[in-house]
């Protein structure tokens, strides 16, 4: 089997104009690259990026994390045989040694992680997404009200997504960019032009406060579009950004645990909700438990990390259906893969995800359909960032229908 035969790493910038780590990984006389993304609304457990702080970049930059890169990561895995993802990414957490990827960069493992299984889809002259036999085209969850920390209006919740029902994935992608566009002009008839802007995700950032007002203005959209009943409503609360003191700050009130509960309990009941992700803060298994035990299809992703063992502890106090998977959250494929079967063997659903910080590589498109998992989130059907994810999986469709 092939081995790697160098390594190269530079710094290049994400959607929000900040510094990131892409790899080079060449062996038996070809190139895969990757470029970590990177969140805004990170998780306390998730492994951490290497920045250089100073004044460069606003302290942004990733130039160690490159270094670290050509330096340390290329020499120790040079040699190694590229298919055995295992080894190579167990090489790279040995030679950090910290248990956050601190050291290293979570940015320039997962980076490298990425090229590397690229590069065994090459080797193995498959693409990627076939690589474990599974493929299947997933549902996107489609971000199209930013709120939280993506957008620069009053929002508490972070996202608001469609999720469209049609059989085929091309459907679901146009049933989305229509109600899309029926949101938009909503959205200036009542709020102005400058409704239209768009937040870090490509949703629309209006300026409204109100929960209840972005989720009417979803039913509006599909109801204009001519989709009613068939496109689900989901939720991202990123709850732990709007925690303070104890409480939760929403819609101008201050909830206690219990009463975002029933505040949950009650959109549940008057929109079709298809899931609700992070509803309360990273540590607070409990109540995402509560909230379960309703019948509610819970997903962790502050909470969770793509941690195998975070996953294995949600699993156990019952407080989650699904999770996010990130790969960076975790640094590496084989962690990420770990996680997978976790689920997988407890019936927890997997949403493959890409982060508020993107670029343009699709690796996630090939990701989720290789993994079979059925779900994917990647923001609003607009910014070349989101959108290069939803067009790599109509290329993927049409390959594997002909
Ligand atoms: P992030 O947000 O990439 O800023 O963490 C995405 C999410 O919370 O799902
Ligand atoms: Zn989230």
């Amino acid at each position: 089997m092939p081995k790697i035969a160098s390594v190269w790493a530079r710094e290049v910038l994400d959607s929000r104009g900040n510094p990131t780590v892409e790899v080079e990984v060449f062996c038996d006389g070809l190139m895969a690259s990757a470029i970590a993304p990177s969140g805004a609304s990170t998780g306390k457990h998730e492994v951490k990026e290497l920045r250089d702080g100073g004044a460069r970049y606003r302290g942004k930059g990733v130039l160690k994390a490159v270094k670290n890169v050509r330096e340390k990561i290329g020499p120790a895995i040079v040699g190694m045989e590229v298919s055995d993802q295992e080894a190579i990414d167990s090489r790279m957490m040995e030679l950090d040694g910290s248990r956050d990827l601190s050291i290293l960069g979570g940015n320039a493992v997962v980076a490298t992680s990425m090229a590397c299984l690229r590069m065994r889809s090459l080797i193995e002259k498959k693409p990627l997404f076939l690589l474990w036999g599974k493929a299947k085209l997933p549902y996107p969850l489609f971000n199209i009200i930013n709120g939280g920390k993506h957008a620069g209006n009053d929002l508490a919740i972070q996202e608001f997504m469609v999720v469209p029902q049609q059989k085929m994935f091309s459907e679901r992608l146009r049933c989305c960019a229509e109600i899309y566009h029926a949101l938009g002009e909503l959205l200036s008839a009542k709020y102005g032009k400058g409704a239209k802007n768009v937040g870090d995700e490509g949703g629309y950032a209006p300026p409204m406060k109100n929960t209840y007002e972005a989720l009417e203005m979803l039913e509006g959209a599909i109801e204009e579009s001519g989709y009613k009943g068939e496109v689900k409503l989901a939720l991202d609360c990123a709850a732990t950004t709007f925690y303070k003191n104890g409480k939760y700050q929403i819609d101008g009130q201050r909830f206690s645990g219990g009463e975002l509960l029933d505040f949950y309990l009650d959109i549940v009941k008057g929109y079709p909700i298809f899931s609700i992700e992070d509803p309360f803060e990273e540590e607070d298994f409990e109540s995402f438990a509560k909230l379960k035990e309703k019948g509610v299809n819970v997903v962790g992703d502050d909470l969770t990390v793509s941690n195998p063992q975070r996953v294995k502890t949600a699993i156990e106090k019952s407080a989650i259906s699904s999770i996010i998977l990130k790969v960076n959250q975790v640094g590496t494929i084989t962690q990420a893969l770990k996680t997978v079967e976790i689920c997988r063997e407890n019936g927890v659903n997997v949403i493959v995800s890409h982060r508020s910080g993107e670029t343009e590589d699709t690796f996630i498109a090939d990701f989720a359909v290789g993994l079979g998992c059925g779900y994917i989130k990647s923001g609003a059907p607009c910014r070349g960032e989101r959108t290069c994810k939803y067009n790599q999986l109509l290329r993927i469709e049409e390959y594997l229908s002909v």
